[in-house]
């Protein structure tokens, strides 16, 4: 299978005053799972259209197995990208789609056969071949374009925000799909997302992407509780930042100097007693969202955003509360 090295790429589209990527540099392992999340317009499409071939770098390098691959066609370089749109050909039957790189490869009808017949029995749907693709669900169009994706054995699997025009139970069903397929196929695949959920519950690692950059990479678990930059922790859905000075003057055994301690939201808890790692506060809003309450609690200057599982109490705005920040869910800021 294949290892992926994207070495200090840069790209500047034509009349763009600053590259999209000054110097981007990632690895993926073989048979690994990495996704790019981050915000449109940070750069993440351009990355797969450089790997694809689609667009060329400025400078830099991108190999796989160690071998560059910039000065190979880029219908030649085995790397497959799948869209959100599946652009599956809609005139012809799932068979003739999903055999299509194959028949461009000059395989036999037989062997097309077979290898369709695989692929749909991979993807969950066997038995559909002479189905049109237009009687087909966005769903079940989202799992043909993967076969067809997967059939010629690629070296690299690339999905471009596969999931983002299906509906959520589709969606979440996909995640699972496309995860368990990925693992058993062993195939090297890297996933463009914006959103934190699905990059969570496919990915082996996480690439966090602002402007051009790789600001975090981790193991999502790693990621999700213990991000150690401000940005992504940001991004990862914490709001709330202390500073050393702000915990000692409360209570010493909190902690120590000028760091930056941050929690996240489902740790913080709201509550009407005052007690050691708590600073009293007014709530500002408070709304039931069924499996929590989720909480904005003003402490001083600062604006603290709680999320507590249910069963949980529910202050109205404007109640004197307490917030309390267990010492053992803070944890420190390396970069800010
Ligand atoms: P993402 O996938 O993260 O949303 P893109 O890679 O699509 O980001 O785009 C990154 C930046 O490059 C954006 O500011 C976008 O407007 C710009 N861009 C993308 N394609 C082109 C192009 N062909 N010409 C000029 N600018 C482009």
């Amino acid at each position: 299978m294949t290892t992926v090295n994207i070495i200090s790429v840069k790209k500047t589209y034509p009349n763009q005053p600053t590259p999209v990527l000054k110097d981007f540099s990632l690895s993926v392992m073989d048979g690994e799972m990495v996704a790019l999340l981050g915000p449109s317009g940070t750069g993440k499409s351009t990355l797969l259209k450089l790997i694809t071939g689609i667009e060329r770098p400025d400078s830099g390098d991108i190999q796989f197995d160690d071998s560059s691959i910039l000065k190979i066609d880029p219908n030649k370089r085995g790397a497959v990208l799948m869209f959100q749109k599946s652009y599956l050909f809609p005139f012809l039957s799932v068979e003739d789609n999903i055999g299509f790189g194959l028949k461009v490869q000059g395989a036999s009808s037989q062997t097309i056969r077979a290898e369709v017949k695989r692929m749909l029995n991979l993807i969950g749907l066997p038995g559909i071949e002479k189905r049109k693709v237009g009687q087909l669900s966005g769903g079940e169009g989202q799992r043909v374009a993967l076969a067809r994706a997967l059939v010629t054995n690629p070296k690299l699997l690339l999905l471009d925000e596969p999931l983002s025009s299906l509906d959520t139970e589709v969606r979440m069903n996909l995640q699972e799909a496309i995860r368990v397929i990925q693992r058993e196929l062993g195939v090297t695949t890297i996933f463009v997302t914006h959103d934190l959920g699905e990059a969570m519950a496919m990915s082996d690692r996480m690439a966090l992407l602002l402007n051009g950059e790789i600001v975090a990479l981790d193991k999502p678990e790693n990621l999700f509780h213990r991000p150690r930059s401000l940005a992504a922790a940001r991004f990862m859905g914490v709001s709330t930042f202390l500073s050393g000075d702000q915990l000692t003057v409360k209570n010493e055994a909190w902690s120590s100097s000028e760091k930056i301690f941050a929690i996240r939201p489902e740790h913080i808890r709201v509550q009407k007693d005052g007690c050691e790692q708590s600073m009293q506060g007014m709530v500002s809003d408070c709304v039931f969202r069924g499996e929590y309450v989720e909480y904005q609690v003003a402490v001083g200057e600062m604006s603290v955003r709680a999320r507590m599982p249910m069963p949980a109490p529910m202050f109205p705005h404007g109640e004197q509360v307490y917030v309390k920040f267990p010492k053992e869910y803070l944890f420190e800021m390396a970069g800010y």
